[in-house]
């Protein structure tokens, strides 16, 4: 951080951000311009040091230089993280890939119908909630462990990798026990614990912004997971909540583009929880790839009149076939065609 101090301060106060600045164990190195006097802060710089700096005596103003986060950041790490989840599938480095199932397990049929459906389609992941946050506790909470089993045994089968969601520390052992993937929902971006834990368990993370999450805190929160020597963290777009109602949320795509210059970690967009309509799920994944994304994350429910959650934002199994088509030969048009599907080991 820059300390400017005014042009009418006093050497003591001068001498009093120095001293203050070595009780934070920062560095301080004063220049002395024509007119003006700045002290250079070098060290590691948290936001209560800033805000403390910013009321003393003489100053006038204080300027972040480098980024808060560091592990996630491309300053430290300029090569874009490629994580392998299994399977043969890599994610990151400029192939995108699709995750695509329903958003909840509902039954054998149900998830074999999508599954099955995706991975014709050209899917690499399977998604697929058996802990589910709903905004009713009175709504389908999922089907817990025997949901994870399924989806493993799915996953297997089909020979793709398969992700998802963690909604409690509570949970964390049985969903690192079946998955590939740990999803981290948007309402927990910030459960601190949560996202220490799920580092800790050494599994890739895909950590999806909060609906009201800022970049900043987004990436802070994947710091959390970083920081348990836990290289694997992939991040996801997801819509955020704003003024406007007729879409579930508003896709942020200047967050996708943003996010890839300031961060090496993978950048998922999640394009049916972004916009909550099946067709809007196929135009927000188009300007997903344009715009920079490593994959999409997408709902596909064999009934979507029938499901359980998020029928209204699911694509059928023969829609997604259809807008796969369309996205790859887009990703292709513009040179970073998706990942290769790796070839499937057993058939049911
Ligand atoms: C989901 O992917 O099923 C989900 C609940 O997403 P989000 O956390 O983005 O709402
Ligand atoms: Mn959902």
């Amino acid at each position: 951080m820059i300390i400017v101090m005014k042009p009418d301060h006093t050497p003591a106060q001068a001498e009093a951000v120095s001293e203050r600045l070595a009780n934070f164990g920062l560095k301080a190195q004063p220049i002395h311009g024509a007119t003006r006097t700045v002290i250079a802060a070098l060290g590691q710089v948290l936001q209560d040091h800033r805000d403390e700096m910013s009321m003393m005596q003489g100053v006038d103003e204080v300027i972040r230089v480098s980024k808060p986060y560091k592990l996630s950041s491309r300053e430290t790490h300029p090569a874009d993280t490629v994580i392998d989840v299994g399977f043969g599938v890599k994610i990151g480095g400029g192939r995108p890939v699709f995750m695509a199932g329903p958003c909840s397990i509902e039954t054998e049929d149900q998830l074999w119908a999508s599954a099955q459906g995706v991975r014709e389609a050209g899917a690499h992941v399977l998604r697929g909630g058996a802990f589910k946050p709903r905004s009713s506790p009175y709504a389908f909470q999922g089907l817990g462990v025997p949901g994870l089993k399924m989806l493993r045994q799915a996953g297997d089968e089909l020979g793709m990798p398969v992700i998802t969601e963690c909604l409690s520390v509570r949970d964390i052992d049985a969903v690192a026990q079946y998955t590939d993937i740990i999803q981290i929902g948007a309402r927990n971006m910030q459960n601190f614990v949560l996202l220490e834990q799920a580092g800790k368990t050494g599994k890739p993370v895909l950590l999806k912004r909060g609906m009201a999450g800022t970049i900043e805190e987004w990436l802070l929160a994947s710091e959390y997971i970083l920081s348990q020597n836990n290289p694997n963290v992939m991040l996801c777009e997801r819509g955020i909540r704003t003024f406007e109602t007729a879409t579930r949320n508003t896709m942020d795509l200047n967050a996708i583009a943003l996010v890839k210059r300031l961060s090496h970690l993978p950048v998922i967009s999640d394009p049916s929880h972004g916009t909550g309509k099946w067709y809007l799920v196929r135009p927000m994944t188009m300007a997903s790839i344009a715009v920079g994304a490593d994959g999409l994350e997408i709902e596909v429910h064999p009934n979507p009149d029938h499901a359980l959650s998020d029928g209204a934002q699911s694509l059928t199994p023969a829609n997604f076939a259809e807008m796969a088509n369309d996205a790859r030969a887009l990703a292709s048009a513009i040179g970073r065609p998706f990942a290769d599907v790796p070839a499937r080991v057993a058939a049911r």
